[in-house]
Parts: structure tokens; sequence; C-alpha cells
């Protein structure tokens, strides 16, 4: 017997039409590409999606193509996403900070037709085009006025190219199961691998991601997404906000700290969310300045783990709520936060602490098992680490055109490449990349715990740990430190800070100090380069 309900499939668009109708005069701003804060509202994202969709349909776009977006996070960004699914295309998001040969990969990969890009990328695209044989045309997201000489293809401003259609347009009826968008890992093994994110993966993924033990959206939010739309489906951010109704704040271009925190204080966002790197910039400029942050209460990190140092920080000196969360682009992407339950709510202090290294438990949704290499599961005890696998109905199955071959083991998870412990309490903790994990005389270590620890030391700004082969050992920990700016500390300090707070074999053979640390498309330390450039390094401890 089949249920009497009715068949409402769980398309992408119905999310910005709720927040039309239920949330229409919601404030939007956003500042923009050309300088200037503009502001916008749900109702009227929605009129101007209707007009993308429209244009795009008359451009002779089908269902399935793809469209790329090379974008900041701008109000004419989610508009342009829900247009794009809206008439039945695929939004492909690239990140502007992947080498030029990888974007041209990506782009001829996922065969894009359409361009849509911020201004800043035009002399960008105009070195890539003669590669990019796929796209028939360029959209320029600014108005005719701000229109850059430029030539690229059939290149027009947005706001003309809209112009010329009436958004007297009807949603397309599509099956829930139709790609809605599509986004590649950032590849630091091979070539990039495209996710693709269907109508009904997305929205599973924000009811689940807006939740109030997830990022806990409602009306009474104002939502800063500082993690790039193009980073990760922007965390869902795109899609939770206009489903709860919250107010949204869009950075642009500008992510240094003093941009920030003008857009945090003037339009008192409540909650925000991004990747270490960008909070640390924070940071730095409110202990130069003084800055306060009074209406901020929650932020999201992720993307990498979050020192320690800066949950302390965040909480002990702003008053800001540091939510630690973790996922990938694979699972649309997000697959924990760490919100207490009530068992681990009365923690205080460095109790707290400990529990917010933690990368978090799964909402529904995701289920999540640690194995050995062998596939057999292991213990939640907080203390046994294993591989993470993940599976869930917002988690990919397979890549784009088969790259990578099959992806799930047999009971259909997917191998997130993580390791990771989970505790009695489902509390999953990232140790690390597998491929990052040092492997000392038959034990792991855990790079990201020493790096964790080594932030904390106050003239450290950055700290990276790789594995450098060691003749007994097979590899030993080398740490690679970039003091602050003014600050002075040797080795010994460095080493004498982290002792008796790990085990003592965990402790680093070496510590070299660096200017800069490499860092990925997605604000990532880049361990391969680091790898490279020590391949010859030669550990104190080697001659022992
Ligand atoms: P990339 O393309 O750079 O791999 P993703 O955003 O998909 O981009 O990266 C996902 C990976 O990032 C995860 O598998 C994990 O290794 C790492 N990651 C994400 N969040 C965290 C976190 N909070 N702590 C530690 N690692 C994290």
């Amino acid at each position: 017997m089949l249920g009497l309900m009715q068949d409402w499939p769980l398309l992408c668009h119905r999310i910005l039409d709720h927040a039309a109708v239920q949330h229409g005069g919601r404030r939007i701003f956003t500042r923009s590409v050309e300088g200037p804060i503009v502001e916008t509202n749900y109702r009227k994202v929605r009129k101007r999606a209707l007009k993308v969709a429209q244009r795009l349909a008359r451009d002779g776009l089908r269902h399935g193509d793809r469209v790329a977006t090379l974008a900041w996070n701008t109000a004419r960004h989610l508009e342009a996403w829900y247009g794009i699914m809206g008439c039945g295309a695929v939004y492909h998001t690239i990140n502007p900070r992947l080498f030029a040969d990888q974007i041209v990969y990506i782009v001829n990969h996922a065969e894009d037709r359409v361009m849509l890009a911020d201004t800043t990328f035009v002399p960008l695209l105009e070195e890539l085009a003669p590669k990019l044989p796929s796209i028939e045309r360029y959209v320029l997201l600014t108005d005719g006025a701000q229109l850059p000489k430029t030539s690229l293809k059939g290149a027009i401003a947005y706001e003309d190219w809209i112009g010329e259609v009436d958004g007297d347009f009807v949603w397309h009826a599509l099956d829930e199961n139709a790609a809605a968008g599509m986004c590649y890992t950032s590849g630091t093994t091979g070539n990039p691998k495209g996710v693709i994110y269907s109508h009904r993966s997305n929205v599973l993924h924000a009811l689940t991601s807006s939740s109030s033990d997830m990022l806990g959206l409602s009306p009474r939010e104002v939502v800063m997404p500082v993690v790039p739309m193009f980073h990760a489906n922007g965390w869902s951010l795109p899609f939770t906000a206009p489903l709860a109704g919250a107010s949204l704040v869009f950075p642009g271009s500008k992510m240094d700290g003093a941009s920030i925190h003008e857009l945090l204080d003037r339009f008192r966002v409540t909650c925000t969310a991004g990747v270490p790197t960008v909070w640390s910039m924070l940071l730095n400029h409110l202990e130069q300045t003084g800055g306060k942050l009074p209406y901020l209460k929650q932020m999201v990190v992720g993307g990498s783990a979050c020192p320690r140092a800066m949950t302390q920080t965040f909480q002990d000196r702003y008053g800001v709520e540091v939510i630690h969360a973790w996922g990938m682009t694979e699972m649309s992407p997000l697959g924990s936060m760490c919100i207490p339950k009530p068992e681990v709510a009365a923690l205080k202090g460095e109790a707290k602490l400990d529990l917010q290294t933690k990368q978090g438990r799964p909402p529904f949704l995701v289920e999540m098992k640690i194995t050995d290499d062998a596939g057999r599961e292991l213990p939640w005890d907080g203390k046994t680490f294993g591989r993470l696998k993940v599976r869930g109905p917002a988690v990919a199955r397979a890549y784009f055109k088969g790259e990578g071959g099959e992806i799930l083991d047999p009971d259909g998870f997917f191998d997130t490449g993580d390791v990771a412990t989970i505790d009695e309490y489902g509390y999953m903790r990232i140790t690390d990349r597998a491929k990052d994990v040092i492997k000392s005389g038959g034990e792991w270590i855990s790079s990201i715990d020493l790096e964790n620890l080594a932030i904390g030391h106050p003239a450290v700004a950055e700290a990276a740990v790789i594995g450098v082969a060691h003749p007994k050992w097979d590899e030993r920990p080398l740490l690679i430190i970039v003091l602050k700016s003014g600050q002075r500390a040797s080795k010994s300090d460095i080493l004498g800070f982290m002792e008796g707070k790990i085990a003592k074999w965990w402790i680093p053979d070496d510590v070299v100090f660096v200017d800069k640390i490499p860092h990925t498309a997605t604000g990532k330390i880049q361990k391969t380069t680091l790898r490279e450039c020590f391949r010859d390094y030669r550990l104190p401890t080697a001659a022992e």
C-alpha cells in the first residue's frame, strides 16, 4: 500500500519561493564588487532569478546544461544560482584560486556553456578563453555603465542580459533527482573530480543543516557567509538562509579583517561561517584596533581544524561562541557540527575546549563509521582512530563521468580520506587526513594535534607538521612555523612549550622557521608542497 500524500518534488527553487512569500522583505546586503554596499531582499532576488532562468532558456540552455560561475559572494551570485537551477540547468562554481590549468581542465571537463563572472576575473578569463571552447558567452556580473572593455566572446553586462526579458517565467517542472549544481574537489592528488548535487540532495541537506543542532538559522538571525559560494556549495548557506528566512550579508571580494569587521558591526551580523585563516585575519585586526564583536553570537569554523587557541580567544575575549564544523565537497558539504548534547552541556573551561576541538556529530541523514584498513568497524571510545566513512542522501555516490571509479564500500559508505576517532557520545574528531598522518614506528601521530598545540604558543602565527623520512622510525614529525610579525622564539622555546602536553614520542624531531606556509585554493595548508620542499630534509635525530 502506498501513502496518500502529495507528490511534491524537492526542488531548490521552492526554497526561494518560500523565502519570497514568507520573508519577502528580509534584507540582503552586499559589498558589491564595484565598491558600494547595495541592498535587496528575497522578493527581489526571486524576481531577478526568474529573469535569469528565462534568459538562459531563451539563449537555448537545455536541462542538464552547465553554467559556470566565477564569482564572489554577492546577491547577484545568489540569484544566478537559483535562476540557473530554475530552468533546469546546473550551476558550476569555479574557485578562482585554483591554478589556471585546473580552471581550464574543469571548465572543459564540465563542458560549461555560459560563464557568469565578476569583473575581477576579466583579465584571467581573457587569458584562458582561447582554451575554453565550450563557453558560448561571457556574462559579466555588473551593469552596462561599468562593463569593462573586453575581448571575451559575446561579453554582456548581467544587468543588460536580464534586462532583455520581463521575468514572466514559470520554474521548470523537474525530477527532484535532476542535477542542480556541481563543484570540483580541489584535486590534491590527480585531476579535480566533479561532484554533482541534485535538487533533492540540496534541499535535504539544507533542511538538516539549518536545524537547531546544526546552523540553527531562523528569521531572527543575520547571516554572513564568509566562506565563498565557490567553496563546497558555500557550506549550504545560500540554501539554508532563505529556507529559514534569515537576513544575509555578502562580503563580496573583500575578506580582510577590517572589511569583515565593518560588515559584522554595521549590519549586526549574528552568525557567520568561514575557514580559520579568515578568522585569524579578523583576530589580528581586532587586536590591533581594539575592535569588539557586540552582535555576533556564533561563528562556524571549518574547512580545516579550528585551533583551540582561536576558539578560546573568540569565546573569552569577544563573547562569540565558536562552533567547529567538518565536511567536504562530496557531502554537500556539512558532515558534522560540534554542539553540546545534555551529556556534555555542563562542561566548562578547558573541558569545554577539549570538546570543541572535536569536529562534532552528524545530523540526521548523515551516518558515520570508523574502520581499520580491512574495513572492520572500530569502537567509539574517543581513542581508537580509523578511516572515517559516511553515507546519506546528500553524500556523493560517484564522480562526474565516472572519474575515480567505484567510490563506495559494499555497505554504501564513502571513504572521506580522513582519519578520526568517535567518542561514546558520538562526537567525532579528525586526527588527520589519511595521507598526512605521520607513521612513526608503526604508530600514528596526528599532524593536526601537533599543529593545534604549536599554534597555542603566543609567538606562533601558523604551524604545519609533516612526516619526514627517518632511518629508524620510518617517519618523524617536522614542525614548520611562521612567527607573528615582530615576535621571536627558538626551537627549544617551542618544543619546551609542547612538552608535557602530548605524549613524549609525539614531540617533533625538529622545528624550522619559514616566512610563509603555502595554502590550497580552499585555504588548507598545502602539505604536498611542503613534503616536496622538505623531501631531502635530514632530521637531527636521523644520525642517532
Ligand atoms: P578540498 O577540495 O580542499 O578537499 P573540501 O572542502 O572538500 O575541499 O575539503 C574537505 C576536507 O577538509 C575534509 O576531508 C577534511 O580533511 C578537511 N576538513 C574540513 N573541515 C575540517 C575540520 N573542521 N577539521 C579538520 N579538517 C577539516
